[in-house]
């Protein structure tokens, strides 16, 4: 075989855009022309230029500018004693500080330097300063500048997180995987312990092994009492802000012995709503608008606004000493992109939120409060490279394979240096990786016949969400000698991760994104153009340490074409959980301080979909005695319900916490299903390996078609995870009965154990590493649903088992790791694996084992607007009852799913399939549902008329 093109092909044309000063150097495939990008914020307008208020500005010409905008000035304290001295004196630091600056000393000095180089590093004082100042400050950057690493550290350093008992820095990201790593880095520059080898438990090793850096993703806290800067998802932050217990390890240590808990108990749900754990709140990739971007956005102006009020009062009232002191709140809002303006005048303006809904009541403070505030926007210089631009000259049949070519092509004729390749997602990057191991196992031979000096290796690097910390590990290594690293990333690595070594940048144009149009109420992930901001974006991504070269995999002319920015998230998503979200913080969704307001009928759909959910109700305000009791006569206003209130507190969407509250009323057996399912279907992929060669694909759905459970979908993947668990169940007692009969090397008995699950896996097609992340959400699920009062029956025999053995544990403090194949908590883990072959009477319900009723009957009580009837007209289509007539098309069952008419019919057929509950609809030539399980139509009926 040889490649799939000949390296020399022309295949990009060089962007044709004068260059004003273009230093031709070396050569690249296509000419030998060069033309040099500017960095954006070359043409950036004058008020980024001209200095601001702040005396130190001026000082850092190549470093730092500030500017301000819009509003009257004020001036705060910090949070802290403000140091004015460039550096905290020995003298002056606490413990705290002391001891991680002797950590410091056994810092790589390489790392040392490369903080020393970056460029916002000689703007370490203005930065300080501006936070000191002002209440809120923005940042401005190229990506890879060092804001997301380096000014937590700035800050720390600064005593911004020296509070007694305890305050921290928190950093906000839109995604998991730049919150893990991202804090790994700063762990490592600060010379502290790696966050991800924390235990992910309660527990006192934790405490003691815990470093100054943290974070928190979804599923997993890595954080303990020593956390100072901490690293979270958007959605981790909302989630403190309605003062989630299920999270509470980190929220248990700091606030439990600590004031905060000793005052009155009608302000608790005030204190759980303004983030009193955090001195200051850095709010990271705002430019991405995510939609739990914008809700922190709009919550924290508030709760700065609150906090300040509070804080006057308290100091009014003489600092009353049984009364917890409050604190300000800095906020730093920090982008990649020009919109700084748009952030400055957000929280320069009064907050609305406030305004409507204060819980002080003292008109003066409150608006002095709530006054204008003066946000000056620091400015960092990157350091950008020219980066040569290709385009394609016809638009690209197949972007994948134009993909291919162009790294082969990248690979075989340019000197050293990384590629990194935007793509769109797993399933494209996983088949780019294969073919690219194929072809570069060729490249000797190939090399060889062509008579050419053979080529480097390839080191494939995948990039995406779904990663775990360990494979993410190998991007950011460096690159062997002789070696050359094509990473292929979706757009991750745009703005949030900066990959050392990146040369060149192949670009697809493309990237998933959710798309949901109200009216019928799906939401979908499809693949869109990206906008002319995100390509130049990307194509900035090779120009960070030397001059690089991106090939853009359309045309010139197409990138005109695309929209000049992104649309932010929340004009195009279901907004039911960020409302359920904003009223279980007491918020009310209308007033509440958007940047962008989100579309009225969107919005009020959402509170429709959560009324029918029973999470929300409208209530009527009497008249009130007062003043205004005239204006808020018979004003409507929405109350969350108790329902809503423990939807509001699972971690999982308002379907799924609706399901697996019904199910919870359906009894323990059926309340442990769903809450494994929901466990399986939040996690990022699939636990069925799905190969795309064909022949492995009827291999595959051999193997498979041992854990079809005739009901479809759903029960079906219950029962690969049952059978795994049954599975590792068997290993681990036959390897527990080897060791008792001795005479064996331990290790070796428990890796036989390990690779007979392994081969097992294998054999059945299914994905070990996605089922182990599985156990990990089930793990987390387990404990959040034992603190909601969500009995499950392995719970159950949990308990039972730890009353028979004598044991008074809190089941909240011990969490045996069902992921790990230790042989550590093996008899627990076996308690809840193998109900079927434990001793212990067993609560559970065979009939509910064998039928699932109960699990799709809860499923569909969340999700009834997912639920879908036949469609008599057109054999084998359905239609939603939910929808409206215009918005009501019809769709497919996917070919994936195990009721497909195809594999029904292989079966035997002869189920009529009248009713259909599923989760989702994809678009691809036709509209699929995906995820599909049967049900009886007369359950619709009755869940419609209760709703
Ligand atoms: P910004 O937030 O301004 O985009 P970062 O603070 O994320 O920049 O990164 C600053 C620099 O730190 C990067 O240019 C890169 O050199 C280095 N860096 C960041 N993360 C890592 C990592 N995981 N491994 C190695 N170097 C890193
Ligand atoms: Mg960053």
């Amino acid at each position: 075989m040889g490649l799939a093109a000949s390296p020399q092909k022309k295949r990009h044309r060089q962007d044709p855009q004068p260059s004003p000063s273009s230093p031709s150097t070396s050569s690249n495939p296509a000419s030998p022309i060069k033309k040099i990008k500017k960095s954006k914020y070359a043409n950036a307008p004058p008020a980024f230029l001209h200095n601001g208020p702040t005396s130190s500005a001026s000082k850092l010409s190549n470093g730092i500018s500030s500017t301000s905008v819009a509003g009257t000035s004020s001036s705060t304290l910090a949070p802290s004693s403000p140091s004015r001295s460039r550096t905290v004196p020995a003298s002056n630091v606490s413990n705290g500080l002391k001891w991680t600056e002797s950590a410091l000393k056994n810092v790589d000095p390489r790392i040392v330097e490369a903080r020393a180089a970056l460029p916002i590093a000689s703007g370490q004082q203005a930065i300080i300063d501006a936070v000191r100042a002002y209440d809120t400050v923005v940042v401005l950057g190229e990506t890879g500048s060092g804001k997301t690493t380096q000014i937590p550290q700035y800050l720390f350093q600064a005593g911004f997180a020296e509070r007694h008992p305890v305050q921290m820095i928190g950093v906000t990201q839109p995604r998991r995987v730049a919150a893990t790593s991202l804090a790994r880095r700063v762990a490592v520059e600060m010379g502290q312990p790696d966050p991800a080898m924390l235990p992910s438990v309660k527990g006192k090793a934790r405490t003691a092994a815990g470093g100054i850096v943290g974070y928190s993703i979804r599923f997993e806290d890595r954080t303990t009492r020593n956390t100072r800067i901490k690293f979270m998802t958007d959605g981790m932050v909302l989630r403190e802000m309605i003062g989630d217990v299920a999270y509470g390890p980190s929220s248990k240590s700091i606030a439990s012995n600590d004031a905060l808990e000793s005052t009155s108990s009608s302000s608790a749900a005030v204190r759980s709503n303004l983030l009193l754990k955090y001195s200051v709140l850095i709010i990271d990739e705002a430019h991405e608008r995510t939609l739990r971007t914008d809700q922190v956005l709009g919550l924290a102006k508030r709760i700065q606004r609150e906090r300040k009020a509070l804080r006057q009062s308290w100091l009014d009232r003489g600092k009353p000493s049984n009364e917890t002191e409050i604190t300000e709140l800095k906020i730093i809002v920090m982008s990649a992109t020009l919109d700084a303006d748009r952030f400055a005048n957000f929280f320069a303006t009064p907050s609305r939120a406030l305004a409507a809904n204060a819980t002080l009541t003292d008109p003066k403070i409150l608006t002095a409060a709530n006054d204008k505030q003066h946000v000056p926007i620091l400015y960092v210089k990157g350091r950008q490279h020219e980066v040569t631009m290709f385009h394609t000259e016809e638009p690209a049949q197949e972007w994948t394979d134009a993909a291919l070519r162009t790294v082969l092509q990248i690979h075989v004729s340019r000197p050293p240096g990384d590629i990194l390749v935007f793509m769109t997602g797993q399933d494209e990057i996983d088949t780019l990786a294969r073919s690219l191991e194929l072809y570069s196992s060729e490249l000797p031979a190939w090399a060889e016949a062509e008579s050419k000096p053979l080529p480097m290796s390839l080191m494939i690097a995948p990039l995406y969400a779904a990663l775990g910390p360990s494979a993410s590990a190998k991007v950011f290594a460096p690159t062997p000698p002789r070696t050359r690293k094509v990473v292929l990333a979706t757009n991750i690595a745009e703005t949030s991760i900066t990959i050392p070594g990146i040369v060149f940048v192949v670009d697809c144009g493309l990237a998933k994104e959710k798309t949901y149009t109200p009216g019928t109420a799906v939401e979908t992930l499809e693949v869109s153009e990206i906008s002319q901001s995100a390509a130049r974006q990307r194509a900035g991504r090779a120009g960070r340490e030397r001059s690089g070269e991106c090939y853009r995999l359309y045309t010139q002319e197409a990138f005109k074409g695309l929209a000049l920015a992104g649309t932010p998230e929340i004009v195009r998503t279901d907004l039911a959980a960020a409302v359920l979200q904003l009223c279980a913080m007491g918020q009310d969704p209308y007033t509440f301080d958007w940047l962008d307001q989100p579309d009225a009928t969107g919005l009020q759909e959402s509170v429709l979909q959560l009324i029918q959910l029973g999470a929300l109700d409208i209530k009527t305000l009497p008249a009130l005695n007062g003043s205004d009791g005239e204006a808020e006569k018979g004003k409507a206003k929405l109350v969350l319900t108790a329902i809503g209130g423990k939807m509001a507190m699972l971690p999982v969407s308002p379907a799924y916490s609706r399901s697996l509250i019904a199910a919870g009323e359906r009894g323990p057996t059926v309340a442990r299903q769903v809450r494994d399912l929901i466990a399986i279907l939040s996690s990022d992929r699939s636990i069925l390996v799905e190969p795309s060669d064909p022949e492995k694909r009827d291999e595959a759905n051999k193997a498979k078609s041992t854990f079809i459970h005739p009901t479809g979908d759903h029960a079906t993947l219950l029962t690969v995870l049952y059978s795994y668990l049954g599975e590792s169940d068997k290993a681990r007692a036959m390897s527990k009965a080897r060791k008792t009969e001795g005479k064996v090397d331990v290790k070796v008995v428990e890796k036989e154990a390990r690779e007979q699950v392994r081969a097992w896996c294998s054999n059945h097609f299914v994905h070990e590493k996605a089922v182990k992340n599985v156990l990990h959400i089930r793990k987390q699920l387990r404990t959040i649903c034992r603190q909601q009062k969500i009995l499950c029956d392995d719970d159950l025999q949990e308990k039972l088992a730890n009353s028979t053995s004598a044991q008074d544990e809190d089941p909240s403090e011990e969490e045996s790791d069902s992921s790990s194949s230790s042989g550590k908590g093996v008899d627990k883990t076996g308690l809840f694996v193998t109900r079927k072959t434990n001793g212990i009477s067993k609560p559970s319900d065979d009939e509910e084992d064998t039928h699932f009723t109960g699990l799709r009957q809860s499923l569909l009580e969340g999700r009834i607007a997912n639920a879908a009837l036949k469609n008599p007209s057109t054999p084998n289509t359905y239609k939603r009852i939910t929808s409206s007539a215009s918005a009501g098309a019809t769709f497919k069952i996917h070919p994936s799913s195990t009721l497909h008419p195809s594999k029904l019919a292989r079966e035997g057929g002869g189920k009529k399939l009248d009713a259909i509950l599923f989760e989702e609809l994809v678009f691809t030539t036709q509209t699929f549902a995906r995820t599909v399980s049967v049900i009886e139509p007369s359950w619709l009926q009755e869940f419609a008329q209760r709703g």
